[in-house]
């Protein structure tokens, strides 16, 4: 049996992420401080003697002993992650350096979640892992995208310097059941503004894309990931390479849900990337790993989800 640490555990991906290794027989240890993660997204985990919840933020240093660190910790969505841009700089730089130097002290493998953020506003179509991206380093998404961007910069530095058995995935748009309603992303504002009957809200013309994985897909490609072999250490992208203008994606909602809501347009949010698709190659290649859910499957469970909790 493992003991792994999961930061962000009580979040959206954390929460999945949890109970999977749960369920694989692991001992889960879960570090939250509760920003934008929940009780709810953890409760049903609560009762399992091998699962554990600590109320701690990442940017203070912390021992526990684990074989494995899962770094999840931060705020994803753009309205949270700008509601405090210094924070989120604090939690993808200190934050990080203090789950490494754990990850060294204790000697466990680690594994930072990072992002297709990290590509910017691409200017190659798909991104390729070897593509070095195009990053505002000054504007309102910077806090998370250059966050991110030193985080993986840190986790190659303890892994050239300190010997740390690191792997690294870059996440692309993931949703599913557990999203916040008051989240700010995509999936969940369309959802829920259709279920209310509210204007589902498209920022610019629409004409941006993005591509959606299932959380089940991601959470897999995830741990696939942790157990390769100790020399491949990525970055790897993880996401679905079904490529959907934002403005299709609101009337698909809106079809899928039945509902009368109108769409309108919205300002388009500055350095608001224009097109987004990962190239996953390199995961079927080394991790043997790609999607399997379909949009429209992993949507309707989303959608019931919904339903239930709104
Ligand atoms: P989320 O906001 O639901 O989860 C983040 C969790 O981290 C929350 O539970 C939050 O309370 C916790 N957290 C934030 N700052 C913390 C701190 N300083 N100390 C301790 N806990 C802290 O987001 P998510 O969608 O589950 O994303 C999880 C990870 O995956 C993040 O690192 C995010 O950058 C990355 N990611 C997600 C997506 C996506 O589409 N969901 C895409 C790319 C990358
Ligand atoms: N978006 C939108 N309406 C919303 C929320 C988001 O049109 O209510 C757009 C947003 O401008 C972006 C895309 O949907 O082009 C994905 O946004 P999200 O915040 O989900 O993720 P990210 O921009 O980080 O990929």
């Amino acid at each position: 049996m493992k003991k792994i640490l999961v930061t962000g555990g009580a979040g959206f991906i954390g929460s999945h992420l949890c109970e999977r290794l749960l369920n694989e027989g692991n001992e889960v240890v879960c570090i939250d401080n509760f920003f934008t993660g929940s009780k709810n997204n953890i409760l049903h985990l609560m009762d399992n003697k091998h699962f554990e919840v600590i109320r701690h933020d990442i940017i203070q240093s912390i021992l526990v002993e684990v074989d494995e660190i899962y770094n999840l910790a931060c705020p994803a969505s753009p309205v949270h992650y700008q509601y405090n841009a210094i924070k989120t700089i604090k939690t993808n730089v200190l934050g990080t350096i203090n789950m490494l130097g754990l990850a060294k002290r204790v000697k466990a493998k680690f594994l930072q979640a990072s992002t297709s953020e990290v590509y910017g506003d691409p200017k190659e179509h798909p991104q390729q892992e070897a593509y070095w991206g195009n990053v505002n380093p000054i504007g309102i998404r910077s806090c998370y995208d250059e966050g991110k961007r030193v985080a993986e910069t840190l986790t190659m530095d303890y892994h050239r310097q300190n010997n740390v058995d690191i792997k690294i995935i870059r996440i692309f748009n993931t949703y599913g059941p557990r999203m916040a309603a008051n989240d700010g992303r995509v999936v969940s504002n369309f959802i829920v503004q259709a279920l209310r009957g509210e204007d589902l809200t498209v920022y610019g013309d629409g004409s941006q894309t993005r591509a959606f994985c299932f959380v089940s897909d991601l959470v897999d490609g995830a741990i696939k990931m942790m157990n390769t072999e100790k020399e491949f250490i990525g970055p790897v992208n993880l996401g679905n390479p079904v490529e959907t203008p934002i403005i299709e994606f609101a009337k698909k909602i809106k079809e899928m849900t039945n509902s009368n809501s109108k769409i309108v347009h919205k300002p388009l949010p500055q350095d608001d990337p224009t097109q987004r698709k990962p190239d996953i190659s390199l995961a079927q290649q080394k991790l043997n790993w790609q999607p399997s859910v379909k949009l429209d499957d992993g949507l309707r469970k989303t959608i019931e989800y919904f339903e239930k909790t709104l």
